[in-house]
Order: C-alpha cells, then sequence, then structure tokens
C-alpha cells in the first residue's frame, strides 16, 4: 500500500467523516553546502521522492486530534488549550504535527482554526539524515494552511514549520529542510541563500544525464553529535568574530590567508571550511548550467575532504562509502547532513547503482562495520494537496 492508502485507511480508524483532502510534503537531500546555514551561507538541498501524507477530516469541535501509523496511539488537544499544551512539552511525536498548528495560527492571525482529524503515513526514513521531519511538518502546514484558510505562501509554511521544530519540539535546526521539501521539482534543487532566504530552482539534469543519486546509510548514529555540533558552531563564531564580520558568510577564498594569521590552526581549518563550501556550493550551480552534472562530481568530492580534514565531522564509515563509490566509478560522492554518522551520497551512472551498492557492502564487511543501507533517490517535486 502506498503512504496515501496507509494515510486514509488511519483517517478511516479514527473517524466516519470523509476526507476533506489528502496533502503530501517530501523529505530531502543536501546535495552541496554543509554547515553553512548557520554561517549565514548558501546550501543546495533537493526534494526526493519520499514523502510524509496527511490525510484530514473536520470535526464538529475544536479538537485537533494527530495520529500516525509511525505511532501508538492517537493525540489530541482542544485549540483552546493549545498554547498551554505546547509550553508544557512532554509531546513526543505529537510535537512535529500540533507544533505546526500552533505555529500556523499564529503566523496567520486572520485565519480560522478549527477542529480537525489528522492521520499520517509516511514512506520517508525516519532519523536516516532525509529530514522525514521537514516532511511531516511540510504535510501538516500545507493541509491546515488550506483547511483553516490561513493564506499562507510555501516560504511563511517553511518557516511555520522551522518555528515547530525550533520552539515546539526544541531541536534548535536551521530552515533549509523546510524550504527544499516546500520549494522542490522534479529533477531540480533549491538554492538557498540562508541570510535572505532568497531562493531559486536549479536544474539538475540528472534524468537525462543517466545520473542516479546512490543513498550509503552508514546506520551510524549521531552519536555525541550535539556537543560537536555545538563546538563546530562556536568555532564559527570565534572565526567571524576574529575576522570582524557579521557571520562567516561575509569571508571569501581572497580572505583566507589573513584568516591563518590571525587564528589557531583548528579555527582556522573550521573557518576554511565554511568559506571554501559557500564557494563551491556557487561553483556547483555555475557548473551545471554551463557542463551539465557530470562536470560537478570535483566539487562533491572536494566538499567531502573538507569536512574530513578541516571542519572533522566524518567518520570512518562515511569515508570508506565515499571512497568505496569513487573507486566504483561514482561522478561524485560525499558525505551528506551535519555529520559525525548519518549518510553519503554518490553521483553515478544508473547502471552502476548495483555494482557500487555491492562493493560498499562488501568493503563495510570486510572493514567489520555494521551493514549499511544502501538505495537511490530522485530530484522530486516539493510540498502539494494530492487529493
Ligand atoms: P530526520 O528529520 O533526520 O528524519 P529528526 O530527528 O529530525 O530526524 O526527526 C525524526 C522525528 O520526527 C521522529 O523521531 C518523530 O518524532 C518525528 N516524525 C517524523 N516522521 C513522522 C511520522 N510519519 N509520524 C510521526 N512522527 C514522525
Ligand atoms: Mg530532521
Amino acid at each position: 500500500m502506498s503512504a496515501v492508502d496507509d494515510a486514509c485507511a488511519l483517517l478511516a480508524t479514527l473517524t466516519d467523516a470523509e476526507a476533506v483532502g489528502v496533502w503530501s510534503a517530501p523529505g530531502r537531500v543536501n546535495l552541496i553546502g554543509e554547515h553553512t546555514d548557520y554561517n549565514e551561507g548558501f546550501v543546495l538541498p533537493f526534494a526526493i521522492e519520499h514523502r510524509t501524507v496527511a490525510a484530514v477530516a473536520l470535526r464538529d469541535d475544536d479538537v485537533v486530534r494527530v495520529a500516525s501509523t509511525f505511532a501508538q496511539a492517537p493525540v489530541e488537544v482542544d485549540l483552546a488549550d493549545l498554547d498551554a499544551a505546547i509550553a508544557r512539552g512532554g509531546l513526543d511525536w505529537a510535537a512535529y504535527p500540533l507544533g505546526v498548528a500552533w505555529a500556523l495560527r499564529s503566523a496567520a492571525p486572520d485565519a480560522s482554526p478549527r477542529g480537525v482529524d489528522i492521520a499520517l503515513a509516511s514512506d520517508v526514513p525516519v532519523g536516516a539524515g532525509l529530514s522525514s521531519s521537514a516532511a511531516i511538518e511540510g504535510a501538516v502546514a500545507g493541509a491546515l494552511n488550506d483547511v483553516w484558510a490561513a493564506g499562507l505562501d510555501r516560504v511563511a509554511l517553511a518557516r511555520v514549520g522551522r518555528t515547530a521544530e525550533n520552539d515546539a519540539v526544541g531541536a534548535p535546526t536551521g530552515i533549509m529542510d523546510q524550504m527544499a521539501s516546500m520549494l522542490g521539482e522534479a529533477d531540480a534543487a533549491t538554492f538557498l541563500d540562508c541570510r535572505t532566504l532568497e531562493a531559486h530552482e536549479v536544474d539538475l539534469g540528472f534524468t537525462a544525464a543517466g545520473l542516479r543519486i546512490l543513498v550509503i546509510d552508514t546506520l551510524v548514529a549521531h552519536a555525541h553529535s550535539s556537543g560537536g555540533y555545538a563546538e563546530r558552531r562556536a568555532s564559527c563564531e570565534e572565526g567571524a568574530r576574529i575576522m570582524g564580520v557579521a557571520a562567516l558568510r561575509d569571508l571569501d577564498v581572497a580572505d583566507l590567508p589573513r584568516a591563518q594569521e590571525l587564528m589557531d590552526d583548528v579555527t582556522f581549518r573550521r573557518v576554511r571550511h565554511i568559506v571554501t563550501e559557500n564557494q563551491r556550493v556557487l561553483d556547483t550551480v555555475a557548473t551545471l548550467a554551463a557542463e551539465g552534472p557530470r562536470a560537478i562530481g570535483g566539487l562533491l568530492v572536494a566538499s567531502h575532504a573538507s569536512m574530513r580534514d578541516d571542519f572533522e565531522i566524518s567518520v570512518p564509515e562515511l569515508d570508506l562509502a565515499v571512497d568505496t563509490a569513487l573507486a566504483a566509478g561514482a561522478v561524485g560522492a560525499r558525505m551528506t547532513g551535519g555529520g559525525f554518522g548519518g549518510a553519503a551520497i554518490a553521483l553515478i551512472d544508473a547502471e552502476l547503482v548495483e555494482s557500487a551498492a555491492s562493493a560498499v557492502s562488501a568493503a563495510f564487511a570486510e572493514a567489520g562495520f555494521r551493514a549499511p543501507r544502501t538505495f537511490t533517490v530522485a530530484p522530486s517535486r516539493g510540498a502539494a494537496r494530492d487529493a
């Protein structure tokens, strides 16, 4: 059964009322631009075909009830108690959909909130770095925007998702995932300037070139990642302070020799990753337009080396995944996501996908690593109303 069927079947267990509609939003992969978001720089994510679906029915009262095939029991809150419930916390997974309801209501004061049953189903792998969180936020935000006549545009809905994640769930993330999930288009990526939130579509041309994105999920949990993440953020802030700029976004490659003179080696290498990574995102966009997707392989490989050597957020499993994919004929490969575990991606000819995946599995077995999960993703359309 598809996620749409699953969501509708779950809704039927909640209520006899007909669905008023079905909405969905995808997960995402970041093609290039890692840790640049909080430095007010550039990212280039794309939405994937894996989606979270929300089937919605109206209620006669003011209760918002959410249920998911992923969770044991539905959770319900009366709209009159929503602020208090969010402030109290402890909502577990329901903090995502109820947080969206809460954030949407305050972002759209002219909306007409009313009671609804929301049934969720998804084929986005949870916790694999593909942003199942942005997918659930986007599906619920799209649904409530229509059902409550909130009239928000896609960027505003992305902000609602981020507010839910930051302030209701309590995860201090940027807005990249929500923007990618909202704005995605088939065979395209979303270029995002994280300072201005200016976004535009970038044609990838993977399909015409016969290329696929192979995801290699190392299944290494992001252990201690919060500590490492906070440390990297602090180094970036320190580097910007030393250079007298608001954010590392304000530096370019020509500033690096001066940075090297002014700061200790570790801070300098953190800065160098951010500055060169921002440039690589811009170069990727320019190269795609001028030469097509086969020409971006070197930028992906350079991005990985920078994360491994300068930013020091890779792990042996990710390095092995990248090296093995390249040896198996990938055009380019890099770890993707925050690091310290998670997944790598390889840009690779369709006919080499299977042999590359086998080569990675064999290399992991040889190294004594846990067997990785491999699958392909295709750049796909963003959030939509499906029925
Ligand atoms: P990622 O976004 O990388 O998949 P996160 O930790 O950011 O990982 O988000 C995963 C969390 O989002 C899950 O633990 C769960 O609380 C919530 N979530 C995601 N998808 C669903 C879903 N379909 N149903 C219920 N909760 C979900
Ligand atoms: Mg997430």
